[in-house]
């Protein structure tokens, strides 16, 4: 997500920074800010909620002098994106200037206990506490050594961050970190820079150097460079990286397009999502804000969504209904707002999915739910979004900026905070104890590697495509929990490649699409293990037996699939069934976007396509 940068030598630090931070856009963002030591020994800064360009205009009527500075672009997670919340952040003194990219989860109790020590915050993020943390260490501790009161600082953080920071009484001098999140750094003969990736730096220089996770460098006026790593030890080889793409292609951060990149960060996406979700009470999904006894009395929950959300909404029921048991009915926004009988049962929760936040047919929606007396829980990717501001309470999925339009990060996002859902009602009506939360927790943190697994596969993707070369049409099944996957697949392949492709629970196969087929016709049948499988085989056969070429999604080690299918997408074995969508579909959104580059077209940017749709 987002960006830092970093800057000591010779030039005028502003320049770079912003210049950096404008190659940092395309990672997306929603707030900037610098922050320079003047020449008088001074922090000077400046920063805004919005784009670059405001910042760089304000930088400009600031006249920002100084050799050494900071800077970032925010992709807010906690705290709205305000000119207050964005980077950099000071300590009490002013003299300490910070930025981070990531989420401190811890930072609440760290926060209440610098409070009590006296500091005073002026924003809501988590970010804050880390120059507090680190004020904290220089004057004690640490004084007159930047790089310990930083390592200080960072042995009291749990989550993730990339950070630089800079202090007035050592200017010319700034100390970076990072766990979890990337960071680069470049000596030049002009300085030493950092930044999140590549692409700031191939400016300046074809040579950088990647760090591990808690190296903590000092980067020096001269251009050099200190790394120490987790153990103090002085790093003194550090590993070089040679620059050895063109500027356009680092700005995907080395993807060829938006999709490819979005696919790949699903693991992480769901990693960020799900961590410090277990606590003393089951599961922790305070964004719920209904309290226990509310929770328990649901009787119903009713799920509006439109397009890929959904089909997310489509596996939520089968996770709520599993977990909870509580009666769900999933609906199309587009369909609900005008369906003047529908009939809202007592103790309702509704619950809106939307990626962007300001889908207008599910905010009209959620409007109708509200004034029918229902809470409304919105699962969404945007922060400050209408959804979000509109609902009793928000789960954002934390995917990162989604800047293709096919929506795949946030999709399964979407699914795995609906499973965090599942589990806080089922836990809340006592359908569930703690270890089994604790269990199926545990069963949901395998999906980052299960998705890894998928990815590391997409030859077999790429060979699949293949055989919608010159089709026209193209069918997909599956049952139960993976006609959603189905659902999915067949969209993403509309979606991007302009394809016709029909979408089926299996069984309804028989009942009128299984006209279409004729021999070559594909057909995507996704039949993972479990206790379909057989009677998904037997609509298998059925495709084969007209002619069919069948590509089936399938768990790892079916002998029967491997030796009826034409093409075979292999899934790891999970250890939850009501898990493998949220795997499987990784291999569809691969299939779509090959068949897409096959047929020429751009993935990331369909004919008729927005990625938030804000008209009915
Ligand atoms: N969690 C921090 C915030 O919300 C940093 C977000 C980022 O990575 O930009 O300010």
């Amino acid at each position: 997500m987002c960006g830092v940068v970093g800057y000591t030598g010779k030039r005028q630090a502003v320049d770079w920074l912003l210049d950096g931070l404008q190659t940092l856009e395309y990672r997306g963002y929603d707030s900037a800010g610098v922050q320079v030591v003047s020449p008088s020994g001074n922090l000077h800064g400046v920063k805004c909620a919005g784009r670059v360009a405001i910042l760089r205009e304000r930088a400009h009527t600031a006249n920002l002098h100084g050799t050494c500075g900071i800077g970032h672009t925010r992709w807010a997670t906690h705290g709205t994106p305000t000119d207050r919340n964005a980077h950099p952040h000071l300590d009490c003194t002013g003299r300490i200037a910070i930025v981070h990219n990531g989420i401190i989860e811890n930072y609440q109790q760290l926060k209440r206990e610098l409070m009590a020590d006296g500091h005073e915050f002026r924003s809501d993020t988590d970010s804050e506490v880390v120059a507090h943390l680190v004020e904290e260490a220089w004057a004690g501790p640490a004084r007159g050594d930047l790089a310990a009161a930083v390592r200080n600082a960072c042995d009291r953080l749990e989550g993730s961050w990339a950070l630089a920071v800079a202090c007035a009484d050592v200017p010319g001098e700034l100390v970076v970190t990072r766990l979890g999140s990337p960071l680069v750094v470049a000596s030049t003969d002009d300085g030493a820079y950092v930044a999140s990736d590549v692409m700031p730096l191939s400016s300046v220089t074809s040579r950088v150097f990647q760090l591990d996770d808690r190296d903590i460098a000092t980067l020096h006026a001269d251009g050099s460079i200190d790394i120490v790593d987790r153990d103090g030890r002085l790093v003194s080889n550090p590993v070089a990286m040679e620059i050895d793409w063109d500027a356009s292609a680092a700005r995907l951060g080395g993807y060829s397009d938006f999709m490819a990149k979005e696919i790949s960060e699903q693991p992480e996406a769901i990693e960020r999502l799900l961590a410090g979700r277990l606590g003393k009470h089951g599961i922790e999904l305070d964004e719920l804000k209904l309290g226990k006894e509310e929770l328990a009395a649901l009787r119903h929950v009713v799920i509006i969504a439109c397009g890929t959300s959904y089909h997310a909404g489509l596996t939520a029921k089968v996770a709520i209904e599993r977990w909870a048991k509580i009666p769900v009915s999933v609906e199309y926004a587009s369909e609900f707002i005008y369906d003047d009988d529908y009939l809202v049962p007592d103790h309702t929760l509704c619950v809106v999915i939307t990626q962007s936040g300001e889908t207008a047919d599910t905010l009209a929606a959620a409007r109708r739910m509200r004034g029918m007396g229902c809470d409304v829980f919105a699962i969404t990717n945007v922060l400050g979004s209408t959804a979000a501001r509109e609902a009793d309470g928000t789960l954002y999925v934390q995917a990162g900026p989604e800047v293709a339009v096919a929506s795949t990060k946030a999709y399964t996002a979407q699914m795995v905070a609906s499973f965090l859902l599942a589990l806080r009602l089922g836990f809340a009506n006592g359908r569930l104890t703690r270890d089994e939360v604790e269990k199926h927790l545990h069963d949901l943190e395998q999906i980052p590697d299960l998705m890894r697994e998928v990815l590391s596969r997409r030859w077999q993707d790429k060979q699949a495509a293949r055989r919608f070369r010159h089709k026209g049409s193209s069918l997909f099944l599956g049952r139960n929990v993976s006609s959603a996957t189905a659902f999915e697949g067949a969209l993403k392949l509309k979606e991007i490649s302009y394809l016709h492709a029909e979408a089926y629970p299996a069984g309804e196969m028989k009942h009128g699409p299984i006209a279409l087929l004729e021999p070559g016709f594909p057909v995507v049948a996704v039949v993972p293990a479990g206790h379909v499988h057989d009677k998904t085989m037997s609509n298998i056969q059925e495709c084969l037996a007209r002619g069919a070429s069948v590509i089936a999604v399938a768990t790892d080690g079916d002998e029967r699939v491997a030796k009826l299918c034409q093409e075979v997408l292999g899934v790891p074995n999970c250890p939850d069934d009501i898990i493998v969508p949220a795997v499987s579909v990784l291999h569809l959104q691969m299939l779509a976007r090959y068949v897409a580059r096959d047929r020429g077209y751009d993935v990331d940017k369909p004919r008729n396509l927005a990625k938030s749709v804000t008209v009915e």
